[in-house]
């Protein structure tokens, strides 16, 4: 059993993408980068925001994510980051290669695939 842990920008998640609902949705649907799960038993265990800009404790945040879970033995086994950083985050390198480093589990580029094209047309 596959057990994810999305994380986004915190700014995109307050503010913008409320309620993350189109990660939410992808992954119901196994859409877009989920699709990868079609034939596989998987639970979100989490969605974490980066922690505010410049995302300097997000390796501090998947730390407390792991300690939430330990009581109920539930372990994240993927990390799947958002659009929303990896889109638009200015410092989403240095982001994106922290969570490589610490996370110790397959880091995955990409969610939903539901981003909208032409706002106006
Ligand atoms: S560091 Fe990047 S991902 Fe985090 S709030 Fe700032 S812009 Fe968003």
């Amino acid at each position: 059993m596959e057990k994810i842990l999305i994380i986004g920008c915190k700014r995109a998640m307050d503010d913008v993408c409320i309620g993350c609902s189109r990660c939410l949705v992808g992954f119901n649907r196994r859409e877009g980068v989920f699709s990868m799960y079609k034939d596989v038993e998987a639970e979100l265990t989490g969605l974490l925001n980066c922690g505010d800009c410049p995302g300097a404790t997000i390796v501090t945040r998947m730390a407390q994510v792991n300690l939430w879970n330990k009581p109920q033995s539930e372990k994240i086994t993927k990390v799947h980051v958002a659009p929303c950083i990896l889109d638009h985050c200015p410092y989403k390198d240095t982001i994106f290669a922290k969570i490589k480093a610490k996370a110790g589990v397959e880091v995955v580029e990409g969610t939903h695939p539901y981003m909208p094209k032409d706002i106006f047309a």
